[in-house]
């Protein structure tokens, strides 16, 4: 136990060595305590005699270690606006942020979806990136940096790592896609975390669903699952030191054990112990009374449902294959088992969509309102982002106009039958657009956003700067034979398949 934090493994305190790392949040202490990813990370080097390491969040006043003993100084890009976080943290501590300008600096490296799906804009920033699955990678990335304390010769070796790209030395960069012989769990709990003395343990990782938009299933296929063994174990590993349990996973309910899952904790909670339990979204094909029951005893009164769009032509478009009949049914179940309220997820400007669409969410919200008064019933909107290796990741968005106007239509006319929805920020997601399929030729463009404070006007006031032509990046549909910034990432299941489904869901439009 150290002040608020307790370690679910045994911890080194006097290690004898000198090679000191630190590895980046960036964001506030409670959300890295609530970050499975980071904290594993953290851990799995921590667990290294050879290794001092120290987590380093945006609020973090006193380090433990002096930066200019640092070797190696690695960030977690989840999203695409952390880079103004990390350049910050990176000035924070008097690190240049271009690697050109580094020589005695630690080497700043950085893993995560992110970077993982289009490194391009912030190549100049970093001096390596992990692509894809990190878990081992770390640790041989950090094996070659201890042995070569020439930067250089130390990126070299790095260059020829499977997972590893160094925008100085790498040509062609493949992903690193791990087996998950083990589940992993945040192994530090903390009562300051975001989630509250929350265990966090992930089921699968990836989702065979293959939405045509959604980076989550294609940055992480196959689907992969953790054996009911080693859930079993690691959920009785976490009830030994709370009682809160967080199942993790962008499609939890295809795991082919996670009816039975939601079986054990039932049966514990039954037989008399307090369990609290928490899942990430839902899929509407997963809903059934007994996962409901289950998620209501263990205090989850609210489910999320994510049915992105509100007419099955569109929802064949995306590949989101479910009808209204499973969304009407799984309501009903939802609101007989014993939840208060569901949120859906939808977005707007998907492709193909039209107003027809719209009018098909509301009229799904006003059928499902009838059919469940008392039942709360809220959605929340996105609005279409191409994504890197994706197969929409050839269309462009449509015009911020447009979709604002589409923003104010849905939310009007939900709020007419009684249904609040909120709509994430039209303009964030356009800027979002522009660095999802950004070249090398932005990274002086988010240099300039972060100095000029990294508001939405930075954006256009550095774009301005610059002469920077965004909705290239933005709004452009591409032709299936452009050369795309990310080509150099071999990843499966390849640009070839991904043409292919671009075409089969697109000729989905009747
Ligand atoms: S079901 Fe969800 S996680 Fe899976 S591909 Fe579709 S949007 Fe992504």
């Amino acid at each position: 136990m150290n002040n608020n934090e307790t370690y679910l493994y045994n911890t080194k305190p006097n290690k004898n060595t000198d090679f000191v790392i630190w590895m980046g949040f960036p964001g506030c202490y409670a959300f890295s305590m609530s970050s499975l990813g980071y904290l594993w990370m953290f851990k799995s080097l921590d667990e290294h005699e050879d290794i001092n390491i120290e987590r380093i969040c945006s609020d973090t006043n006193i380090t433990k270690y002096n930066p200019n003993d640092v070797k190696l100084f690695g960030f977690s890009f989840s999203f695409d606006m952390d880079f103004l976080t990390i350049f910050s943290m990176l000035e924070k501590y008097n690190i240049p942020l271009k690697s050109k300008d580094r020589t005695i600096e630690p080497l700043i490296f950085a893993g995560g979806p992110v970077v993982t799906a289009n490194p391009e804009p912030y190549k100049e920033f970093f001096d390596f990136f992990i692509v894809g699955d990190g878990e081992d990678t770390n640790l041989t990335a950090v094996n070659i940096c201890k042995k070569y304390s020439n930067r250089d010769e130390a990126l070299k070796h790095l260059s020829e790592v499977e997972g590893i790209y160094v925008p100085k030395f790498s040509k062609n960069v493949k992903k690193l896609t791990k087996k998950l012989s083990e589940c992993i769990y945040t192994p530090i709990i903390s009562d300051k975390a975001f989630f509250k003395n929350t265990f966090i343990l992930e089921m699968s990782r990836g989702c065979a669903n293959r939405c045509g938009f959604c980076l989550a299933s294609y940055n992480n296929l196959p689907l992969r699952c953790v054996s009911y063994d080693n859930l079993i174990k690691t959920i009785e590993l976490g009830l030994t030191y709370t009682n809160k349990i967080a199942l993790l996973g962008a499609q939890i309910s295809a795991h082919p054990h996670f009816h039975d899952i939601c079986g054990y904790i039932y049966e514990k909670i039954n037989s008399g112990q307090n369990i609290e339990m928490s899942v990430s979204s839902l899929r509407v094909d997963a809903i059934t009374p007994d996962v409901i029951k289950t998620l209501a005893a263990a205090g989850q009164k609210n489910t999320t449902l994510a049915i992105e769009a509100g007419s099955e032509r569109l929802r064949k478009v995306i590949n989101k294959n479910i009808n209204e009949e499973q969304i009407i049914n799984a309501v009903k179940l939802a609101k007989d088992n014993g939840m208060n309220g569901i949120k859906f997820y939808g977005m707007i400007g998907l492709p193909t969509e039209t107003y027809e669409d719209l009018e098909a969410t509301i009229n799904l919200a006003k059928t499902i309102k009838t059919a469940n008064k008392g039942f709360d019933v809220s959605f929340g909107f996105s609005s279409f982002v191409p994504k890197p290796n994706t197969p929409f990741q050839w269309i462009g968005r449509q015009s911020t106009k447009l979709l604002e106007e589409k923003a104010n239509f849905v939310k009007k006319e939900l709020h007419k039958i009684g249904i609040h929805a909120n709509v994430s920020s039209i303009k964030w997601d356009y800027w979002q657009a522009v660095l999802s399929r950004g070249d090398e030729t932005l990274n002086d463009f988010v240099l300039e956003v972060y100095k000029n404070g990294g508001k939405l006007g930075a954006f256009k006031k550095a774009a301005q700067i610059l002469n920077t032509n965004t909705d290239c990046f933005a709004l452009e549909d591409y032709t299936l034979d452009k050369p795309l910034p990310w080509d150099f990432i071999e990843m499966s299941p390849g640009k070839n398949f991904l043409k292919k489904e671009y075409k089969r869901l697109l000729s989905e439009t009747t």
